[in-house]
């Protein structure tokens, strides 16, 4: 096992994954950025190295300094957490070149599924249902475009190649709109992702958004940890997860299960991942696939007992998966709320300082934050500043502790999205089960304050 694990990463991750090594007796080395300076998580590493100013493209994305702390701190492994470079197959071959090992899959995995094109053309080799849609990359002539689009059949869905994080992604309704919509997510794709091709999906109207876990080692092993409900969704960004997916009968999510699985061995793949789905009418179409452990990991742990950053460091350190399918048991059911600093209703940021925190707690409740009475929120970076995890026997239970957690928590001088999880978690359809991913914009849209 590895003595010494460097975190490529911020804020709650990185408190998470330095939790996992202090458990494991590993020392941890964090980069932090001028701006997080003062964060406790820093002081609590067994090392810490300031790597640059707050913005990420010369702090945490920046590969030669992280790459060098490691050399001179004497870490052997580099946790990179989510975001940032966790799926930067550039930055996990540079971190292996450097004679480090990089927690995650192989670089030419990552590379695969980085690419949204190519992960759907590997899914359908590895026999996973993906959504209808364009083979492969859009053509430029617009008389190819037009024909493929009228095969798919409206709504489709243009969607960028390299995108990610909810990004590069056009509904397109009538043909008349269509090369429009095209050239624009070109555009925009090229120059956020610096890679223009786009690709063309069926645009399903009412989905569910449906991901599975899996774990693989190096020894030809591996299993998926259930499902996860995602489907609370803002402008295609996740706010509340839960596991297991409410309503969807258990052979069903098995036999999807199994094919993840079998997937993974049959790309070779190790590590931490999740594929996505689009769930809609009892069918499941693959989406993409993500090469790293994810914020709504927790709801999954809660379920099945496995520290999943843990097995993502064992993974790396080449043991072998310390189970098998059939001794892995899901009890009870999680939820889980991301906390945002942030307008609840018109989605403003609100960084500055946190004048009052106040967490939950009680049975079957964890929180995994990095903030504190006095923190400052700085504005350079994702809004998320924690998550409320519930645990209960049931769903009903578990609803019951978040309605407690969320009347529990005090966050003042900053806004919080907290009001918003409050209304939602006893909105009737949600507690029903089963709402769709545009459920929650609709939702808003009727509640326009
Ligand atoms: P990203 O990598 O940016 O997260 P995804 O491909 O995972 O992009 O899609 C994100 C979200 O966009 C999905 O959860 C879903 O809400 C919506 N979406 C993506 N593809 C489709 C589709 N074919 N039909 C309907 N909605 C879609």
């Amino acid at each position: 096992m590895f003595k010494k694990i460097l975190i490529a990463n911020r804020g709650e991750i990185a408190l998470r994954i330095q939790r996992a090594c202090r458990e494991m007796g590993i020392k941890t080395v964090v980069v932090y950025s001028e701006a997080d300076r003062d964060a406790k998580y820093v002081k609590l590493a067994d090392e810490a190295v300031c790597i640059g100013p707050a913005a990420s493209a010369l702090s945490y994305l920046n590969m030669p300094a992280i790459i060098s702390t490691a050399e001179v701190t004497d870490a052997e492994a580099i946790h990179p957490g989510y975001g940032f470079l966790s799926e930067n197959a550039d930055f996990a071959e540079r971190v292996e070149q450097s004679g480090f090992t990089f927690i995650g899959p192989t670089p030419a995995s990552i590379r695969v599924m980085g690419d949204k094109v190519s992960a759907k053309q590997a899914m359908i080799k590895s026999g996973v249902p993906c959504v209808p849609g364009s083979e492969g990359v859009l053509s430029d002539d617009p008389k190819e475009i037009i024909k493929t689009g009228r095969a798919v059949g409206y709504p489709v869905i243009i969607k960028a190649s390299g995108g990610g994080g909810g990004r590069g992604m056009r509904v397109v309704h009538t043909e008349a709109a269509l090369i429009n919509a095209v050239q624009t997510t070109r555009a925009e794709a090229g120059a956020a992702f610096g890679n223009p091709a786009v690709y063309m999906e069926k645009f399903l109207e009412n989905p569910r958004h449906i991901e599975i876990q899996v774990l693989a080692d190096e020894h030809k092993n591996a299993v998926w940890l259930g499902e996860r409900d995602c489907s609370m969704q803002r402008r295609h960004q996740k706010i509340l997860e839960e596991a297991p997916a409410p309503g969807i009968p258990r052979r069903v999510i098995e036999r999807i299960g199994e094919r993840c699985a079998a997937a993974c061995k049959k790309i070779g793949y190790r590590g931490a991942g999740t594929f996505e789905f689009l769930y809609e009418n009892g069918e499941f179409f693959f989406i993409e696939m993500n090469t790293r452990v994810q914020v709504e990991h927790p709801v999954t742990e809660l379920v099945t007992g496995i520290d999943i950053v843990q097995m993502q460091i064992r993974i790396a350190a080449n043991e072998k998966l310390p189970f098998t399918q059939r001794s892995i048991q899901m009890r009870g059911h999680a939820i889980e709320c991301r906390i945002n600093a942030e307008d609840p209703y018109k989605f403003t940021p609100s960084p500055g300082r946190i004048t009052t925190w106040h967490a939950p707690g009680g049975p079957g409740v964890r929180v995994d934050s990095h903030v504190y009475t006095n923190y400052f929120v700085p504005p350079n970076y994702d809004s998320m500043i924690g998550k409320i995890i519930v645990h209960g026997d049931t769903r009903g239970q578990a609803l019951a502790r978040m309605r407690i957690a969320l009347s529990e928590t005090v966050i003042e001088g900053i806004s919080t999205n907290i009001p918003l999880h409050r209304e939602l978690v006893v909105d009737a359809k949600f507690v029903e089960g089963g709402t769709s991913i545009h459920y929650l914009e609709g939702w808003l849209g009727h509640h326009k304050r």
